[in-house]
């Protein structure tokens, strides 16, 4: 493919921003146009990261536009199904089918019941698209670099290309800090080697071993009364007492979603599995 349209896409902290250089440092050194574009405003907090990369003999947009992609590289399955409508039909999903649930997500921990979309296929659109699930992260790891999940994908989005293995190397050789290279490396031929995952069936995720109930603890000396945790829980577990203190209310509603652990500015709760360990 001397032309084509590819997306990138993930959330904060998976490297998406390298994949998207790798790709395009390969293509310039084919002598090709490339161009580029990224969104990455709460990458540091976990957020949407989507780097466009388009290149031919002469790009003149950066963007691909929605039915245009020709490949949409995935690194967390929601994130897959959010821009599924980018790809062209018969466009390919390469999708490393890990699942980073938001907190705001999970309405329900206890069984798992959780507004993330559910692992199905036919969900990335009737658009055709050849959906290849690899366990980019697993592989990762097995290579010697967890956090090279991108390149693993490269791996796998290199093989319907058709750039030289050679020049993938050369742009890692380049790009990749020097310590993390022949990690990366191995990385890039796992995904150049790795069998696609089969399709999973349709249908919610639900833990193994039912219902799960949780406890919330709180440091009372470190919290302030801020009430940001009885403002921001959506069960209504919360209360501020008399003295202006945190009190777990109502515990049995819990959903173990951990918003108020997160956003606590004191570190003040913490919430676990009952029958887990609480550290207070
Ligand atoms: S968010 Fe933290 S500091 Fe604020 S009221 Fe809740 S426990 Fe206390
Ligand atoms: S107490 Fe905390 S973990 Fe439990 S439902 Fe409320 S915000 Fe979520």
């Amino acid at each position: 493919m001397s032309e084509g349209s590819v997306l990138i896409v993930g959330v904060g902290g998976q490297g998406v921003l390298l994949a998207s250089d790798l790709l395009a440092t390969v293509c310039l050194d084919a002598g090709l146009d490339v161009k580029k574009s990224e969104v990455h405003g709460m990458a540091q907090r976990g957020g949407v990261v989507i780097s466009h990369v388009r290149f031919g003999a002469w790009v003149h947009s950066p963007l691909v536009e929605e039915g245009q992609a020709d490949a949409l590289v995935a690194l967390e399955w929601a994130e897959a199904l959010r821009w599924s409508a980018f790809l062209r039909p018969g466009g390919a999903l390469i999708v490393d089918p890990v699942q980073i649930v938001p907190p705001a997500a999970c309405a329900d921990r206890r069984t798992w019941t959780s507004r993330y979309p559910p692992m199905d296929p036919p969900s990335t659109g009737g658009r055709g698209p050849q959906l290849c699930l690899i366990p980019a992260q697993a592989l990762a790891k097995a290579a010697g670099v967890a956090r090279a999940a991108n390149v693993v994908l490269l791996g796998a989005l290199s093989t319907r290309l058709d750039f030289p293995p050679a020049a993938w190397e050369e742009a890692i050789r380049r790009l990749v800090p020097a310590a993390v290279v022949e990690a990366n490396l191995r990385a890039f031929a796992a995904g150049r080697d790795a069998d696609p995952l089969p399709l999973p069936p349709p249908g919610p995720r639900v833990a193994p071993g039912g219902e799960r109930r949780f406890a919330v603890a709180v440091v009372s000396a470190w919290c302030k009364g801020c009430d940001i945790c009885v403002r921001i829980c959506p069960q209504d577990c919360l209360r501020l007492d008399s003295l202006g203190l945190v009190r777990v209310t109502a515990p049995e509603r819990c959903t173990g979603c951990r918003l108020c652990e997160l956003l606590c500015p004191d570190f003040a709760i913490t919430v676990g599995e009952e029958g887990g360990a609480v550290v207070v």
